[in-house]
Parts: C-alpha cells; sequence; structure tokens
C-alpha cells in the first residue's frame, strides 16, 4: 500500500464544489485536508461446498463453516458475491 491515501468520493466532489475549478491552489490543499478514508483491502473468496460433509458450507479465508451462502463471510467479511467468473 505505501503511501497511497485513500478518501471518500463525496467529501472530493463537497470540496471541488466548494472552491470551484478557479481556485486551484485552495482546492489541492483542501483535498490534501481530506482525512484518509477508513478503508481495507477488499478478500473475496468463493464459498467451499461441504454440504456432503457436514451440510454446511466453509470460508476459504478463515476455514469457519456456515449453513448459507452468504454474500459476506459472518467471520472475516470476506466478500462472497463472486467476481466475473
Ligand atoms: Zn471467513
Amino acid at each position: 500500500m505505501g503511501s497511497k491515501k485513500y478518501v471518500d468520493f463525496d467529501k472530493v466532489i463537497t470540496t471541488y464544489k466548494t472552491f470551484g475549478h478557479l481556485n486551484l491552489p485552495n482546492i489541492l490543499e483542501a483535498f490534501n485536508e481530506i482525512p484518509a478514508a477508513d478503508v481495507r483491502p477488499v478478500v473475496r473468496g468463493k464459498w467451499e461446498d461441504c454440504t456432503e460433509y457436514n451440510g454446511e458450507y466453509r470460508c476459504p479465508i478463515c476455514k469457519e463453516f456456515e449453513g448459507h451462502k452468504r454474500n459476506f463471510c459472518p467471520n472475516c467479511g470476506a466478500d462472497m458475491r463472486g467476481t466475473n467468473e
């Protein structure tokens, strides 16, 4: 991740509207003042079908079992909605 800073895009828009495009030095400074957003890398996974083993599905990230194929693992928060498969 290094020195990358992630911000809330709505705050960028709001800041831009406050200054307008004619005031570039100020708006750049204002952008810099936007607090870093609280983001975490998205972990993606796919439920492992263990229904024949114990009737449940297993998260490939944290290895916890879950009764239903949820969109997110309730234990580790992994995104199970699938990508572009
Ligand atoms: Zn998990």
